[in-house]
């Protein structure tokens, strides 16, 4: 029942929270914040990247998307916990810790300099993506954006995702499905409900449905890992990893205390080697042995429609009583995502036979486009569309005072900000509340003069991702579906 950073991250890091160091646009490095000082470094726990080191204290407590600079930090005792030192130990050439001979020099010689900067930002699916530790190939950004809204997923749904792998498209998921918590009173807390502060002003509205993830992955050690990191980041209570090999054993889960042995699902992404063979366990009543049998072989079955026609109790021998996994108040939607077009034509082959309707294909081939304002000389802005390249000397030099100058304002504000960080970091040790940073910059000029806006495209298409093809099971319609809908329309 606890809040993710992923769905509400709040305005600012907060201590063992999850925070993404951006280094570069598509360097991203995860790290749970911790104001800890139980570590080699003076500092506390420290991140170190190539662009110089980070200590935690410094990225407590900022607003997200704030710039961070790197830090001189201590490692002088590094390794060493017996030789560890308090700041004020810093001070003075004499001994700092009884039995060692370091002095002020030598811990300048150790230290690290800082050379550089990175940004801090939230924990979101999308900067997950990026900097997850990868067990297998994952779904990127583009590619789930368009499968969750062409799946049309909603807050309140329920998704069945196998298999699950690094948990990037597991995360997105949750996101999109996520209406609120359903705590262990069984009351529904929605964030909208709440102010930021997490206080719930209007009484707590009970739902019959919180939207849910059900993640089934067959490797053992990969589902263990997802279920460890989606407990570390405030998820448990939406996602459920389940170690499974869903060909064999189908999406019915075993009856628990509070969790539906159905995953009453509405979307299904499928992931997998075969998604074809998954499928028999994925109707609302148990498919014919012949249509399973013509799955499992991949023949093409005679009979364009088996849903429950031939219906036989050896179907599906290792269930016996079948427990449909869908939604049966809903259509139900499908996405199943394959490298190759035989194994397009295999699951395509096998939706048909189930009943599956509006079956498609999809390819995504994503493209990137850079924008940016192009920089341009005094002298230029005033040339803008009469001959803006016939940079003249003059103008040449003109440009270079300019940035200069820029990088003067630049490297004064940079040096500022730097002394701030380590006034906030010890105001923060001593256990005063930090002041957000103020708004930057104000009065100070403009770093960079507003350009041209140009853009650029990627030469060539670096991958083909996947195919995906989409499908619809209608919604389960009963006889007395029928007698209801035959009184109401006549
Ligand atoms: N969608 C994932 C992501 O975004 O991180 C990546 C999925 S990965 C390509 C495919 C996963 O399917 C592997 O982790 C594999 O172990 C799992 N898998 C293969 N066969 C399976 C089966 N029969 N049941 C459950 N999972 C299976």
């Amino acid at each position: 029942t606890s809040p993710s950073p992923f769905l509400d991250p709040g305005t600012h890091s907060a201590p063992n929270s999850l925070g993404i160091l951006q280094l570069r646009r598509d360097h991203l490095i995860p790290t749970v914040l911790s104001s800890s000082t139980d570590s080699d470094y003076v500092e506390g726990k420290v991140e170190n990247t190539r662009f110089g080191s980070f200590p935690h204290s410094t990225l407590i407590g900022q607003p997200w998307g704030t710039q961070i600079l790197a830090s001189v930090v201590d490692t002088g005792s590094r390794g060493s916990k017996s030789k560890k030192r308090k700041r004020g130990d810093t001070e003075g050439d004499s001994p700092s810790t009884p039995g060692t001979h370091e002095t002020k020099r030598d811990i300048a010689k150790a230290a690290i300099a800082s050379s550089g900067f990175v940004h801090l930002v939230p924990p979101t699916p999308e900067t997950w993506t990026l900097c997850l530790p990868h067990r297998t190939q994952v779904v990127y950004t583009p590619d789930y954006s368009y499968i969750l809204q062409r799946l049309r997923v909603r807050p309140g749904d329920h998704i069945i995702e196998a298999g699950a792998g690094s948990g990037s498209f597991t995360h997105a998921a949750v996101r999109a499905v996520f209406n609120g918590y359903l705590g262990e009173d069984g009351m529904f807390d929605s964030p909208k409900n709440s102010d930021r502060d997490g206080t719930n002003h209007i009484l707590k509205k009970k739902r019959s449905r919180c939207g849910r993830v059900y993640s089934y992955e067959f490797h053992a050690p990969r589902a263990k890992q997802l279920r460890a990191e989606i407990e570390e980041h405030g998820l448990s209570s939406l996602v459920r990893v389940i170690n499974r090999d869903v060909y064999e054993d189908g999406f019915c889960l075993d009856s628990e205390a509070g969790i539906d042995s159905a995953p009453d699902a509405d979307v299904i992404f499928l992931d997998l080697p075969a998604p074809w063979l998954a499928l028999k366990h994925l109707t609302r009543s148990r498919p014919s042995t012949a249509v399973v049998k013509s799955i499992t072989t991949y023949s093409n079955p005679s009979t364009p429609s088996a849903e429950g026609s031939e219906s036989s109790p050896q179907a599906l021998p290792t269930e016996k009583l079948f427990r449909s996994p869908l939604n049966p108040n809903n259509a139900v939607r499908i996405c199943t995502f394959s490298p190759c077009i035989e194994q397009v034509t295999k699951t395509v082959s096998a939706l048909r036979s189930l009943g599956w309707l509006e079956i498609g294909m999809a390819e995504i081939l994503s493209k990137r486009l850079e924008v940016r304002r192009e920089r341009i000389g005094l002298q230029e802005e005033g040339l803008r569309g009469a001959n803006a390249s016939a940079a003249t000397v003059s103008e040449a030099v003109q440009r270079l005072r300019d940035v200069e100058g820029r990088a003067k304002v630049f490297h004064g504000l940079q040096k500022e900000k730097q002394e701030e960080i380590m006034r906030r970091a010890e105001t923060q040790k001593r256990g005063e509340k930090i002041e957000p940073f103020k708004e930057e910059n104000k009065g100070k000029g403009k770093l960079y003069k507003e350009g041209r806006l140009v853009h650029r495209t990627e030469p060539e298409l670096k991958t083909h991702t996947s195919y995906l093809v989409f499908a619809i099971l209608p919604r389960q319609w009963t006889k007395e579906d029928e007698e209801k809908a035959r009184k109401k329309w006549g």
